[in-house]
């Protein structure tokens, strides 16, 4: 994994200008019916529709996968600001957050094979009625307006309310999440009707990959030929939640 140069910072400006302009004219305007802000230091944004400022977008800790092709993508590692920017998004329901987000994650896949569909990776209904939202659905929404492809909120569901991964080791975590999703029927009908072969799983934060990587096995099993793994932001496990 690199740290993008000054060209590919300067590519990834470039690409958020010019498909904003393609952007519905409600989605080119900040929640308040403003231009755009910068997330970060809050001044006015200077990339078009998207809320953040060429200085700002330069010193966020970006990732770049250097091979296009790779199934996994995560934009950032996960730490200053990102980490607390995502934080807000999921324990206090900031949807700023999440446009801004869904729109530096398409920025950061604008180079890969389009998928047919966006799945954001599901919540049990217990923790979306506690939470009120599903974070991953938030970003994944304009993650699919940026990248003008649909997303299906409700193609998976998550049938086991799982304990937090947080505090458990890479094998925990794999057994925590295994069997945990299952594709809804209607959907499983699409993917016949419709010919999806490609989707993308959208989630906000990776760690070891165990949750995405059981959500993509339930895809697999019902026909779909490639399922990519995207992520916002990338953690490191910490020494805790490392395998012994
Ligand atoms: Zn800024």
């Amino acid at each position: 994994m690199q740290v993008p140069n000054e060209s590919t910072i300067n590519a990834l400006g470039l690409w958020l200008v010019e498909q904003g302009r393609r952007l519905p004219w409600r989605a080119r305007w900040s929640f308040f019916g403003l231009p755009p802000r910068c997330f970060f230091c809050h001044d006015p944004a200077n990339l078009g529709s998207v809320d953040v400022c060429s200085e700002c977008l330069s010193i966020l800790p970006w990732r770049v996968e250097p091979d296009r092709l790779a199934s996994t993508l995560s934009a950032f590692a996960y730490r200053d600001p990102v980490d607390e920017a995502l934080k807000a998004l999921k324990y206090r329901g900031d949807r700023c957050a999440a446009r801004l987000f869904g729109a530096l994650l398409a920025a950061a896949a604008r180079d890969r094979p389009r998928p047919d569909v966006l799945i954001p990776v599901p919540l049990h209904p217990d923790r979306v009625c506690s939470r009120g939202f599903n974070q991953s659905s938030l970003i994944a929404k304009h993650v699919g307006a940026w990248l003008c492809c649909p997303v299906s909120s409700y193609g998976m569901s998550r049938i086991r309310a799982t304990p937090s991964q947080t505090t458990l080791h890479a094998a925990e975590r794999r057994h925590n999440v295994e069997g945990a999703f299952i594709v809804c029927s209607e959907f499983r009908t699409h993917i016949e009707s419709l010919g999806l072969r490609r989707v993308a799983l959208i989630d906000d934060v990776v760690t070891t990959g165990a949750t995405l990587n059981a959500a993509r096995e339930a895809l697999l099993e019902v026909g779909v030929v490639d399922v990519q793994r995207w992520a916002v932001a990338k953690a490191m496990p910490t020494k805790s939640t490392m395998p012994t």
